[in-house]
């Protein structure tokens, strides 16, 4: 006859656990008899630990799959406004009175002196 060490209640010899509280007995402890819940709780936290990675994991990649898609999206914008840009600049002023061609800088045509 044992008894538990948790609770003293008696217990066959035989037992692994206690019938009352569910303490191993030192019979279960020494034959390395696995406590069901604890190792369902373990394997649920390990379960729900490796669950919420995942999703941070699937989170992180969206939000950085958002924000390049708007780095690219601010870059386009960037780039089609440098080209407009670039095209204003490079096309030829045209003098009103003459009809000359003058550069956008010129304030006044080169052929005629009309204020462009
Ligand atoms: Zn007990
Ligand atoms: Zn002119």
């Amino acid at each position: 006859m044992v008894f538990c060490s948790n609770c003293g209640k008696e217990l066959n010899d035989d037992a692994n656990f206690c019938t009352n509280c569910g303490t191993r007995t030192p019979k279960g402890v020494n034959e390395g008899v696995s406590i069901p819940w604890v190792e369902t709780e373990i394997k649920r936290d390990l379960d729900n630990a490796l669950q919420k990675a995942s999703k941070a994991l699937d989170e992180g990649v969206r939000v950085a799959r958002e924000s390049l898609k708007e780095v690219a999206v601010e870059i386009d914008k960037e780039l089609k406004s440098a080209k407009e840009k670039v095209r204003e600049r490079s096309q030829p002023a045209y003098c009103a009175v003459c009809g000359q061609e003058n550069t956008r800088s010129a304030k006044y045509c080169t052929k005629c002196g009309n204020k462009l």
